[in-house]
């Protein structure tokens, strides 16, 4: 019987406690006046209404772990060959806001959409995605970037990929989640999908991830054709690489970690396995232990249309590294999230 993998424990959240719910509360004080004379009681109560000053502190209210919603403000980089917008590696803004959509049903599992399961290890994470509103410079946007690279001579070898394409453009990785649109040549569909740097982290396996800065430039590099839902004949047409490289740069490891039964991903709900699922095989197979391989989660290697799920051990670790991470914790007060 194996059982090495079970590492991950449910890490504990730490929340900010310093918020004391310190409610000074506005005495009410009864008065029984007597019936004396009217004008008296008019003058008492008209200096009665203007003396009322009551310092109302309102509470602080702390978000509740089970509940509380992570927002991650977001900038689309569209590196584009020069085509008109909607044509071409120049993805259309309808395709852009729908990718979001489809990004934020798999991370909240919202139901009537395809991000939805009824797996009982799976979960809501609690985890929305919004195209930025505020640029860096604080100027209102749509949190779309268009670049034609035709037009740059950008110095960087192309094999430093992060780095290459954080030189058109790049914002602040600590206020937004950085994305590229890769616009590759048409061979490299279904080859070249997606990557993604990991975060800084005290988790166990985050070597098995990229690592961004102060290393190389931050974020998730999509090639253009998966990015979004399309026509494309491809099985990863569905926008779902976007939700993988996303599991990745908020910690998670694929579903087979290190490649052996030893080193998985360090998370006790998506049974163990040594080597990654491709298709969308009908039936699982068993596991490192004879548990059914979860073919259904994000971070296996199936099709798009095969995807649906996130456990709640994933979960946890993706809101510990929310919550911790420093180059992560800081996107949840961005402000980036808000219109200037
Ligand atoms: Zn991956």
């Amino acid at each position: 019987m194996w059982d090495g993998r079970k590492a991950f424990k449910h890490v504990r959240r730490f929340f900010d406690s310093t918020a004391v719910n310190n409610l000074a509360v506005g005495e009410k004080v009864l008065f029984k006046i007597k019936k004396t004379n009217r004008y008296l009681l008019i003058i008492f109560l008209v200096l009665l209404v203007s003396c009322e000053s009551e310092d109302i502190v309102e509470p602080i209210i702390e978000p509740d772990p089970e509940t509380k919603i992570y927002r991650i403000p977001v900038v689309v980089h569209v590196i584009h060959l020069g085509e008109p917008i909607g044509e071409g590696h120049n993805l259309s803004k309808e395709r852009i806001e729908g990718q979001i959509r489809i990004l934020n049903e798999d991370y909240r599992r919202k139901e009537g959409t395809r991000g939805f399961n009824t797996h009982p290890n799976g979960g809501d994470a609690r985890i929305e995605f919004v195209l930025a509103k505020s640029a860096p410079d604080g100027t209102r946007t749509d949190g779309i970037i268009r670049i034609n690279a035709n037009d740059v001579n950008n110095p960087v070898n192309p094999s430093k990929r992060f780095d290459y394409y954080a030189y058109y453009s790049y914002w602040d990785p600590e206020k937004y989640l950085n994305i590229w649109t890769e616009p590759l040549p048409e061979s490299a569909m279904d080859i070249v999908l997606g990557s993604a740097t990991g975060p800084e982290t005290d988790l166990p396996g985050v070597e098995l991830l990229l690592p961004g800065e102060p290393h190389q430039s931050e974020g998730v590099l999509i090639n253009s054709p998966h990015f979004g839902e399309s026509a494309i004949d491809s099985e990863y047409n569905l926008g779902r690489t976007l939700t993988h490289e996303v599991g990745h740069y908020l910690g998670l490891l694929h579903t087979w970690g290190g490649g052996d039964c030893e080193n998985n991903d360090y998370c006790d709900d998506t049974p163990a396995v040594s080597n990654p699922v491709f298709g969308c095989p009908a039936e699982a197979s068993p596991g490192c232990d004879g548990q059914e391989i979860m073919i259904e989660n994000y971070m296996n290697y199936t099709h798009d249309r095969c995807m649906n799920t996130f456990t709640n051990d994933q979960i946890s670790r993706m809101h510990y590294v929310l919550e911790n991470s420093p180059g992560r914790k800081t996107l949840l007060n961005s402000p980036g999230l808000d219109k200037p």
